[in-house]
């Protein structure tokens, strides 16, 4: 969980398949997969397969474009795994909760219709 970039996030990791994932989501630069701890029903990890940028404003400042990839990612997952209702949350910093500083969005839904996020 490093924020120096001297050492592989835990991300790059999964992203190298040198520790395991249930991955959902794949395409040539974004990688989506179960959040290790749920927080939801549906809690899906949707991050950059590059590592450059540590957060939202990072992203959006330095690839806007890439930004644009990881959310229509987001996007397609909730389609398919929740009832349409769901939260896409950047955690930016580390007293806003973020521990893993490499950028990346949390999917959180339900897919049952009734349910509704805290
Ligand atoms: P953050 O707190 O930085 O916004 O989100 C990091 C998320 O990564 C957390 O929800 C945490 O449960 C998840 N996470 C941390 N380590 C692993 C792991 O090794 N595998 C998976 N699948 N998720 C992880």
């Amino acid at each position: 969980m490093s924020s120096s970039g001297a050492e592989p996030s835990i991300f790059s990791r999964i992203i190298a398949r040198e520790i395991p994932a249930t991955i959902v989501a794949e395409t040539e630069n974004i990688i989506a997969f179960l959040d290790i701890a749920p927080k939801a029903p549906v809690h899906v990890v949707v991050t950059t397969k590059d590592p450059q940028y540590h957060n939202v404003v990072d992203l959006a400042a330095g690839n806007p474009a890439l930004l644009a990839q990881l959310v229509a990612v987001a996007e397609q997952i909730a389609a398919e795994r929740t009832n349409g209702q769901f939260r896409l949350v950047f955690n930016t910093g580390a007293a806003a909760g973020q521990t893993v500083f490499h950028v990346h969005a949390h999917v959180l839904g339900s897919p049952t219709p009734t349910d509704t996020l805290g």
